[in-house]
């Protein structure tokens, strides 16, 4: 007999998500980057529910494949890795935590995308962004795209250090 898909508790699956990092990131973990959105189980099998951070982002075909290689490593069948565009991916679902280690691995974590009018819009575009070294605020941006979409580049004044921003959708 195979196993079936209630042997496994919601709790176990979601432990194993933690261990799926982000292959860009590797210190954040796709439940705390708030890409793991949902686990179900039936009877027929298990099914994880993920939101795409940016629709462009290369990252999230490794990030799907990961969950599969980690689902099968721990002897799961039958699962299914659903994509869920229903809701739109903000980096507000980054956990404090997540933002804390962002910051700890030399990127620059977003803020809040509280913004909702266009003024508050036009005050964010050109927000100071700290740096995640020094605190300093004399830093500049030198292009809106870094390694990845995802990633703004900036340069620090005071430790003369380039630094990445993840940028706040
Ligand atoms: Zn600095």
């Amino acid at each position: 007999m195979s196993t079936t898909t209630t042997t496994y508790s919601k709790k176990e699956i979601w432990r194993w998500l933690q261990e799926v990092t982000d292959p860009e990131i590797p210190v954040l973990n796709v439940v705390e980057m708030g890409i793991a959105r949902d686990v179900t189980i039936d009877e027929e099998k298990i099914i994880i529910k993920i939101t795409p951070t940016y629709s462009g982002c290369p990252a999230m075909s490794a990030i799907e494949k990961e969950i599969k290689v980690k689902l099968a490593e721990k002897g799961v069948e039958n699962f299914e890795v659903k994509k869920d565009f229903s809701e739109t991916w903000t980096t507000d679902w980054m956990t404090e935590e997540a933002k804390a280690k962002l910051k700890d691995y030399g990127i620059a974590p977003p803020g809040k995308t509280t913004a909702d009018d266009d003024f508050l819009k036009s005050l964010k575009s050109t927000k100071v962004i700290p740096c995640p070294y020094c605190e300093s605020l004399d830093t500049e941006l030198q292009s809106e795209f870094g390694s990845t979409a995802c990633k703004a580049q900036y340069y620090c004044h005071d430790c003369d250090e380039p630094f990445e921003h993840f940028k706040c959708i």
